[in-house]
């Protein structure tokens, strides 16, 4: 367990290097009812740092499985009206978000993928416009994670759940950099390492990047016409930056969705709504999916790649280093957050229009032009192994070595 005082500076991070939130703004607390403690503190923080309201957008995983299970298909295709209202609100008012990603990432097992995907789609079309503020940074917005029981206890499969949550507690405060006398400055000095990086990658301008390991990932990514890489802290509209992800160790950016070729494999499993998908491999013509197998979950993925069209394609490109603190812990979390930044990813459907030069003012023409993919999708997948090499690929043909054996050499 965390001191009171690493708590403290906690969700300091998440109101003040996260969110970045202002003077006199309104936050968005999005949690699970189980991180209510949590959630307060940073409640808390956020009021003595000048928020002007904090308003609570309570979830409750056990609910939405005991929906799942006994509301019709006909209810979970619709979203009550007032939660339209309410994002609305938050556009209007110009909130910062802080969402606390924590769950049992198998609390949907055993329910009819059928309704999961039905719920899952109308909620994407109902948040289509807070989801477009968000990743368009018109928003500000971050997302930090802590321990729930049934969560700790998949991770540390076997221990009293006392114990695991400790574990987890423990291994959540390496990663977050709170051991550090000043926990701030640690992730000032790391979000330098990490935009030294994509300045490099954004001076080169590669064509293609070459991802090759012993697994039989063999796969040639294009990149968007005028791409941008981005890490850690990203230009929220307004001028003012924002850290999305705490943790991050990603450097990210959009692929070409008509110049992808090659064969993937994975290299985590992926957890998808409540689904763990595992051993899959994907074959990519031309930018599009033409070809996948997976030894676990293959129903799972199979939803996941028929939501639309976009899909079949992929929406961002991102770089781990095998040596970042989430990878050494050698934990797999079972969560989008932890495990993503443990490993070079990709991510089917949707890319960030910031990625593109210019991107937040294109029209959606302009951004298809570009290679800019678009889905109600964006689903995350590890392919970064421990032996993964990477190379840069620029438009005179000319190869930049980026990674050796599932590390930087840059
Ligand atoms: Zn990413
Ligand atoms: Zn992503």
């Amino acid at each position: 367990m965390l001191s009171q005082k690493q708590l403290e500076n906690f969700a300091e991070l998440a109101v003040r290097v996260g969110a970045n939130m202002q003077q006199g703004q309104e936050v968005v607390i999005r949690c699970d009812v189980q991180c209510a403690d949590f959630a307060h503190l940073i409640a808390q923080k956020a009021y003595e740092f000048g928020a002007k309201r904090v308003h609570m957008q309570w979830r409750d995983e056990v609910l939405g499985r005991i929906e799942m299970l006994n509301a019709s298909e006909e209810t979970l295709s619709q979203v009550p009206e007032y939660l339209l209202a309410q994002s609305d609100y938050y556009i209007k008012h110009n909130v910062c978000l802080i969402s606390i990603s924590a769950g049992d990432p198998n609390i949907l097992k055993g329910c009819d993928p059928n309704k999961i995907k039905t719920s899952n789609l109308a909620n994407m079309q109902a948040n289509k416009e807070f989801r477009n503020a968000t990743m368009s940074n018109l928003l500000r917005w971050t997302i930090v994670s802590i321990p729930t029981r049934a969560w700790a206890q998949q991770v540390f499969a076997g221990e009293d759940p006392d114990v695991a949550v400790d574990k987890m507690w423990n291994a959540i405060g390496r990663i977050m950099r709170l051991d550090a006398d000043n926990p701030t400055e640690a992730w000032r000095k790391h979000i330098d390492t990490l935009h030294r990086r994509a300045r490099f990658l954004n001076e080169h301008n590669f064509e293609y990047i070459h991802l090759t390991n012993a697994h039989g990932t063999d796969l040639r990514v294009g990149l968007a016409t005028d791409h941008q890489w981005i890490a850690a802290e990203e230009m929220g509209q307004d001028g003012i930056p924002f850290t999305a992800n705490m943790p991050t160790e990603e450097i990210f950016t959009a692929p070409h969705n008509r110049k992808i070729d090659g064969k993937v494999v994975n290299a985590l499993p992926l957890v998808n709504s409540g689904n763990v998908i595992d051993g899959f491999e994907i074959v990519f013509r031309e930018g599009r999916v033409v070809d996948y197998q997976a030894k676990v979950g293959y129903d799972a993925l199979k939803n996941i790649l028929t939501t639309d069209d976009g899909v079949l394609s992929l929406g961002e490109i991102a770089l781990i280093g095998k040596h970042s603190p989430i990878a050494e812990s050698g934990i797999l979390f079972y969560n989008t957050l932890f495990d993503e930044n443990a490993s070079c990813h990709l991510a089917f459907g949707a890319s960030y229009p910031t990625t593109v030069k210019g991107g937040n003012e294109m029209t959606d023409e302009q951004l298809a032009a570009h290679g800019m993919n678009q889905s109600l999708q964006h689903v995350d997948f590890m392919v970064g192994t421990k032996d993964i090499d990477i190379d840069g690929i620029a438009y005179d043909g000319s190869v930049t070595p980026l990674f050796r054996d599932g590390e930087w050499v840059i």
